[in-house]
């Protein structure tokens, strides 16, 4: 099997001589949820910047990422866009419409949808969000959790391979924690989740990276790396609450 997206020996380096990324490998497998952990400054951003075309910018791309087996070129953006949905810290950065629809429509119009077909994806995304009915409100004037419900939408009516996000519980209030965390349950989108918010990387991920300084220092099913104190202390993280009592070796 292909895998959804293989990533080969990453390296990246800041215009100001930042090392962000050194040297980072992994593959994701079509339906799987993977969460990228790490203390801030790791490089997790960086690699999800990477993922959808953002990064390198005026810079050579490398092979370094394959997308069902391509290579991401300057010619294959669009469509690299269209591949990896990348939900942005802040939904400000990713709301710039005057409407809800006009700010889902986006993507798909971008990528040459009909009109007919457009007003569909809209629809369905805004009622998977939760957010019927929202259509001509402006984006600037709903709550933080609505706003990234929007953002959601838009990246859902463009109906990416992969569904990037970064930091997606950061500005939650707990209410707003749990809708997330059931929202993302219900796409059957293959996912990569970086959060420091491992209690919701334990309930979705199966499966966990953890980077440090621009490495992947491990790979495996979230239970087992989480509820090891001493790689979670090493790498400057903590063993989420809900596996406080699962003992590492069992
Ligand atoms: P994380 O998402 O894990 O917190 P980032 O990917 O944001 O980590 O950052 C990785 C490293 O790159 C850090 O040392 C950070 O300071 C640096 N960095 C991030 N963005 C920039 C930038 N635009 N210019 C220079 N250095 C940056």
């Amino acid at each position: 099997m292909i895998p959804i997206i293989e990533v080969q020996n990453l390296h990246y380096r800041y215009h100001d001589g930042t090392e962000a990324l050194r040297g980072v490998s992994f593959k994701i497998n079509e339906g799987e949820c993977v969460g990228l952990i790490g203390p801030n400054g790791a490089g997790k951003s960086t690699i999800l910047l990477h993922l959808n075309g953002l990064l390198p910018e005026n810079k050579p791309r490398s092979p370094a990422i394959l997308l069902a087996g391509q290579p991401i070129t300057d010619e294959s953006l669009l469509e690299v866009h269209k591949f990896v949905g990348l939900l942005f810290q802040n939904p400000d950065d990713q709301l710039f419409c005057p409407t809800v629809s006009e700010d889902v429509a986006f993507g798909p119009k971008q990528f040459g949808e009909p009109e007919e077909v457009v007003r569909n994806l809209v629809q369905d995304a805004l009622n998977k969000v939760g957010l019927s009915g929202y259509d001509n409100r402006s984006a600037h004037h709903l709550s933080g959790g609505e706003k990234q419900r929007v953002c959601i939408a838009g990246i859902l009516a463009c109906q990416p391979r992969l569904f990037a996000l970064d930091e997606p519980t950061k500005d939650l209030d707990p209410r707003g924690r749990r809708e997330l965390k059931k929202l993302l349950k219900s796409i059957p989108t293959t996912k990569i989740i970086a959060s420091h918010d491992l209690e919701m990387i334990t309930e979705l991920c199966s499966r966990t990276l953890v980077l440090d300084r621009g490495k992947i220092v491990a790979d495996g099913p979230t239970v087992d790396l989480l509820s090891n104190e001493e790689l979670m202390l090493v790498h400057g993280l903590e063993k989420p609450h809900i596996l406080k009592h699962r003992h590492p070796h069992l």
